[in-house]
């Protein structure tokens, strides 16, 4: 692993201008261990696709976090979703990643071999769109991601009430991002130096949310998703080491907004509540879901359709927990690119798009 030719890689960059000066910075600087997470799928895919962790001096390391939305969910969310996509009347309606993601007994694409009605959507308005064409059947919207994707899942809840689509319905395992980094900072024996945070969420909650952890001495820094936000991220992450001062800084100010949106934060707010969540890799972290307010609770998948999912566990040999909270890296597990491929995933890390183990298997590994 990693023996892909890592002077082609510098070469490049030092050819390619502002990048180039960027790393060169990284490279100048006085070397000394340091762990950068980034909790974001795309920043995940970037750097693997980019070559910036062959890149980069060998003192630095780049660790993936829980930022795959695919990945955190927890298979017992999985499975409960899987179990009501196989009730009499129902479309299950899901983004495609998930269609993939093994479950304990099956995943959806099993299910809907076994009869269910899985239908594949771009957005959740398609998934309510599909409701009013569909009166006869309950349609069931799996709601996962972080604060990205919320708003938009609750606009499609406050329209479902307001136009009457009473057949409409959202099994939520939303999740936030500043809890989830907070308990990883309580994790013992887990070393991040710093935070490269999301570009995504930080757009949808600013930068605020971020400042305890920069209080406890961690540096954040909102990165956007070129090669150059991401070597200036780095950059901006170590003169913080550097001078001491700890704080949250936006780099990504182009996307990111210090107040966030708060036009799509008071829609996520108005239909969800925060609550506990089970996250894969982290358990159950007080505060970091979010679930839908009684006021809406007859779109709310959870309380209407009962399945038994106690049987989740965790697909065996997979390591994916460990990979999410930075503990391991793919190829320490041993079913990667043995057992498991994109062809053939056991676990979240590789089936996702943003997954860190997909990310290891397409730009990192070579035979
Ligand atoms: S390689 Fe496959 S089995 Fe191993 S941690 Fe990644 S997803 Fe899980």
């Amino acid at each position: 692993m990693n023996n892909l030719p890592v002077l082609s890689y510098l070469d490049e960059f030092r050819a390619s201008g502002p990048a180039g000066r960027l790393l060169d910075r990284l490279h100048r600087r006085p070397e000394r261990p340091v762990r950068i997470m980034e909790v974001c799928g795309t920043h995940t895919m970037a750097i693997s696709r980019h070559g910036i962790r062959q890149a980069s001096p060998a003192w630095l390391r780049l660790i993936s976090g829980p930022g795959c939305p695919v990945c955190v969910t927890s298979n017992y969310d999985i499975d409960s979703f899987i179990e009501m996509s196989l009730l009499p009347g129902v479309i299950a309606a899901s983004f495609g990643d998930m269609l993939k993601v093994p479950g304990t007994r099956m995943g959806l694409g099993g299910a809907r071999a076994r009869g269910a009605r899985v239908e594949i959507v771009y957005s959740t308005l398609d998934a309510l769109r599909l409701a009013r064409e569909n009166p006869d059947c309950k349609v069931i919207f799996f709601g996962v991601g972080f604060e990205t994707t919320a708003p938009t899942v609750a606009a499609a809840i406050a329209a479902a009430r307001q136009s009457g689509a009473s057949n409409f319905f959202v099994y939520s395992a939303h999740k936030l991002v500043p809890p989830a980094l907070s308990a990883l900072c309580r994790m013992p024996g887990l070393a991040v130096d710093a935070f490269l945070c999301p570009g995504h969420v930080s757009a949808i909650i600013g930068a605020d949310p971020y400042r305890p952890l920069a209080e406890r001495g961690i540096p954040c820094v909102i990165s956007g998703f070129e090669t150059v936000d991401i070597l200036q991220s780095l950059n901006m992450i170590l003169d913080q080491l550097d001078s001491g001062d700890c704080r949250v800084e936006v780099e990504y100010a182009r996307g990111v907004r210090p107040g966030g949106n708060p036009a799509a934060l008071e829609m996520m707010n108005s239909v969800f509540a925060p609550c506990d969540a089970g996250w894969r890799g982290l358990g159950t972290i007080p505060a970091s879901g979010l679930t839908i307010r009684e006021e809406f609770a007859a779109h709310d998948a959870a309380r209407v359709f009962a399945v038994d999912a106690s049987y989740s566990r965790e697909p065996a040999g997979c390591i994916c927990g460990a990979i999410l909270t930075g503990q391991k890296i793919p190829p320490d597990c041993r079913r990667f690119a043995r057992t498991c491929t994109p062809d053939h995933p056991v676990g979240p890390c590789m089936v996702s798009s943003e997954g860190t183990c997909a990310a290891y298997y397409q730009y990192e590994f070579q035979d």
